[in-house]
């Protein structure tokens, strides 16, 4: 299973690969995971990564292929993989066609989860991080008992810095710009599958299944 999950920022593709792989023990490989981890260990490819991603725009390719390359190339890829947010742009998409063709791993769709604006914003605005945990929160859908503080180990919950208003209008027209036209792309590949992401994780979950044909 060699899949390539699409869809804006917010759209949930993180949360349903997480659901794909409990079911289809594959690796999920997110570049955003991948980058936010570069720039906590504070190498010099996460100190180039952090400025754009503060911003809300797109790392350069140059940092994200040699990156995803590196990662496609492991053991444990054989197997197959869920891409998550990447690719993000048409070159990206190129360059990731031509790795898999001299692999010899073509990919087997491209999922995408459609969401509305108005319901990205809520959930990106709201969203709320466990400093000490990790566990994820939402002040509009998902609120912890108490205001700032994680249910699970009482931690304090933070907000991504590209989390922020301004920066997630940054990041949904940086899709909309960027990211979108490879629904277009993988339409003409024949390889696409697109579901509604609204609902509950589980309905959603179900329309993933259905689309790419798990049981
Ligand atoms: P995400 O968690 O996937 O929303 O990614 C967070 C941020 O990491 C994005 O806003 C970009 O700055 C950067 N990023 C993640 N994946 C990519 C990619 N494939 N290409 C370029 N930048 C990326």
């Amino acid at each position: 299973m060699r899949i390539v999950l699409l869809g804006a920022p917010g759209a949930g593709k993180g949360t349903q690969a997480k659901k794909i792989i409990e079911k289809y023990p594959v690796p999920q490989i997110s570049t955003g995971d991948l980058l936010r981890a570069a720039v906590a260990a504070g190498t010099a490819l996460g100190r180039e990564a952090k400025s754009y991603m503060d911003k809300g725009e797109l790392v350069p390719d140059s940092v994200v292929l040699g990156m995803v390359e590196e990662r496609l190339r492991q053991e444990d890829c054989k197997k197959g993989y869920i891409l998550d947010g990447f690719p993000r742009n048409t070159k990206q998409a190129e360059v990731l066609d031509g790795m898999l063709a001299s692999l010899d791993m073509p990919l087997n769709a491209a999922l995408s989860v459609d969401v509305p604006f108005e319901d990205l914003m809520k959930r990106l605005t709201g969203r709320r991080t466990c400093k000490a945990c990790g566990q994820m929160y939402n002040i509009y859908f998902n609120a912890p008992r108490k205001e700032g503080v994680c249910d699970k180990c009482g931690g304090e919950l933070f907000q991504r810095e590209d989390d922020k208003e301004d920066t997630i209008r940054k990041r949904l027209e940086v899709y909309n710009a960027q990211t979108a036209p490879l629904i277009d792309y993988y339409g003409k590949k024949g390889i696409l599958k697109s579901v509604s992401g609204t609902g509950s994780i589980d309905e959603i979950f179900c329309r993933v299944c259905n689309a790419l044909g798990l049981q």
